[in-house]
């Protein structure tokens, strides 16, 4: 079997803060983010697939596997092919996939989990005001409603909280993702330190 991609997965509601925390770990030395979000805006709206992206992101809905596994592989194919990630050097921080378990199979031929980041907060009304904030800053179409943003959180705990019962317990990193950005990405790094310490020791023998 071709050897699998290294990551570490960062999982958790909408609006916990994955995409923040993620842009913050993929900048230290050895690590690459990949953001699905991201991913999907990065199409070209006008375009048959930024179409399809848009016609399930604007209602809170999660774009079918399929499309979303296929554009993925595609994607690291081409972050390979321009030199912004090593497999054999680099981790990738996988943000917002996977969502499903469906995914989740469809990923296991392809990645290695290391660990497993569960980002965790209670207080849904927080979340969802965090994601108004960011809709306004950033020009989201998906956040700027709460009712898609309520559906959002529907979806996740349907779809995606159950992918959690796909890894082995053993990977799961709970993290209390509430405090400031600083205090949640100190808790990440202290509670990735063991999975760093065993895989960077064995990558260098
Ligand atoms: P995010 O920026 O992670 O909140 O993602 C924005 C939107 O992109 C989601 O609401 C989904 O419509 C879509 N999306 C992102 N990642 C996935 C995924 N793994 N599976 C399906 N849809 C996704």
């Amino acid at each position: 079997m071709a050897e699998r991609y290294r990551c570490i997965m960062l999982f958790g509601a909408p609006g916990v803060g994955k995409g923040t925390q993620g842009k913050m770990l993929g900048e230290l030395e050895g690590f690459v983010h990949l953001a699905t979000g991201d991913m999907f805006r990065g199409l070209d709206q006008e375009s048959e697939l930024g179409q399809e992206f848009l016609k399930y992101s604007t209602r809170g809905e999660l774009v079918p596997d399929e499309f979303t596994v296929r554009l993925w592989q595609q994607h690291v194919a081409d972050l390979v092919g321009n030199g912004h990630y090593d497999p054999s050097r680099d981790i990738l921080f996988l943000d917002g996939i996977p969502r499903t378990v469906t995914q989740a199979e469809k990923l296991d031929p392809l990645v290695e989990p290391l660990a497993v980041v569960h980002l965790r907060a209670q207080d849904l009304d927080e979340m969802v005001h965090r994601m108004k904030l960011r809709a306004e800053k950033e020009g989201r179409p998906d956040d700027a409603d709460e009712a898609v943003i309520r559906r959002r959180f529907e979806v996740y705990e349907e779809e995606t909280s159950p992918v959690l019962g796909h890894y082995d317990a053993g990977l799961i990193l709970e993290i209390d993702a509430i405090g400031s950005i600083e205090e949640v990405f100190d808790r990440i790094q202290e509670a990735l330190k063991s999975v760093e310490d065993e895989q960077l020791s064995g990558t260098s023998r």
